[in-house]
């Protein structure tokens, strides 16, 4: 049996539908995403299914979360493949905004999350980037009116952020929080490595190996600025720039005490070439 893949452009075509499902008393999952899609946001679609009775996929490359300067104009694109990969996977709807749905002209709202876990870390090398996220989410998050909606830990700071936001705001939404998805070669899947040449490519996954082995000495007690320190320069001497590589509080982002038992995660952000890979695990 071939069904149709049902696409939605308008706010007002994808609440009809979520609230068609709403009244037939079917839960709702969205997974947001700016196409380009892999395995990583895939799993983020499986993740969903399991969890509700419709699945919505939004593809929407968000202007507002790129500064001058960034990648906005070469951020990989393939509407076509996407749909074919979200049909294959049974999803109920794609809502695809054009920019103009999602900002019309006059646009003049902002949401700024000032809280422990939007400061530090990313914001630092992109200040522009938590603003632009939180107001995309909160209108997607408002639009779909979903019971749920998954993000993937990949973004490990933008999971927290959002679910810090939408607890604020009260967004009767549940935030879930999916695993990464890696390469065999263990190089976190990213619509981003497109952009890395083959050379760049073979190295990428030298920096979640290096972070393997940082989360090994942390975990047998190693003092935590020294492994840090070594990371960032075997990172330099394989070719990586490095933005940061720290080590903060598993759920709240912040700098940890020395208490024991803190759960705590090692995050990272590096450039191999003109790429800016992200990579995060438990330590
Ligand atoms: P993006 O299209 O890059 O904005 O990502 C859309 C969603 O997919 C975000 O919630 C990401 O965290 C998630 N995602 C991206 N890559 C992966 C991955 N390798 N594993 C799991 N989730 C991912």
């Amino acid at each position: 049996m071939t069904s149709t893949l049902v696409t939605a452009e308008t706010v007002k075509a994808l609440r009809k539908r979520v609230k068609r499902w709403r009244d037939e008393s079917n839960t709702v999952a969205l997974v947001p995403t700016m196409g380009a899609l892999h395995e990583g946001h895939l799993s983020l679609v499986d993740r969903a299914r399991r969890k509700a009775d419709r699945v919505v996929v939004s593809i929407f490359v968000n202007t507002k979360q790129f500064a001058e300067g960034e990648d906005l104009a070469t951020y990989p694109q393939d509407l076509e493949g996407d749909l074919a990969k979200l049909k294959s996977r049974q999803v109920d709807l794609v809502f695809i905004p054009g920019s103009e749905e999602m900002y019309r002209p006059g646009f003049a709202t902002s949401v700024h999350i000032a809280g422990p876990a939007a400061v530090g870390l990313e914001d630092k090398f992109r200040p522009h980037f938590f603003n632009g996220v939180a107001i995309v989410v909160a209108k997607l998050l408002i639009q779909a009116q979903c019971d749920y909606a998954i993000f993937g830990e990949k973004d490990y700071q933008q999971l927290k952020t959002i679910n810090h936001m939408a607890r604020d705001l009260d967004i009767p939404t549940q935030i879930i929080g999916a695993e990464i998805i890696r390469e065999d070669d263990g190089l976190a899947m990213s619509s981003r490595n497109w952009y890395l040449s083959e050379a760049e490519r073979a190295r990428a996954p030298m920096l979640h190996e290096e972070m393997q082995a940082a989360a090994v000495a942390l975990r047998a007690g190693a003092d935590m600025d020294d492994v840090l320190k070594a990371s960032r320069q075997r990172l330099k001497r394989a070719g990586f720039s490095v933005d940061y590589i720290e080590v903060r509080h598993a759920n709240t982002l912040a700098n940890l005490t020395g208490g024991a038992d803190e759960p705590a995660r090692l995050l990272a952000a590096v450039w191999l070439g003109t790429t800016r890979l992200i990579d995060n695990i438990a330590v």
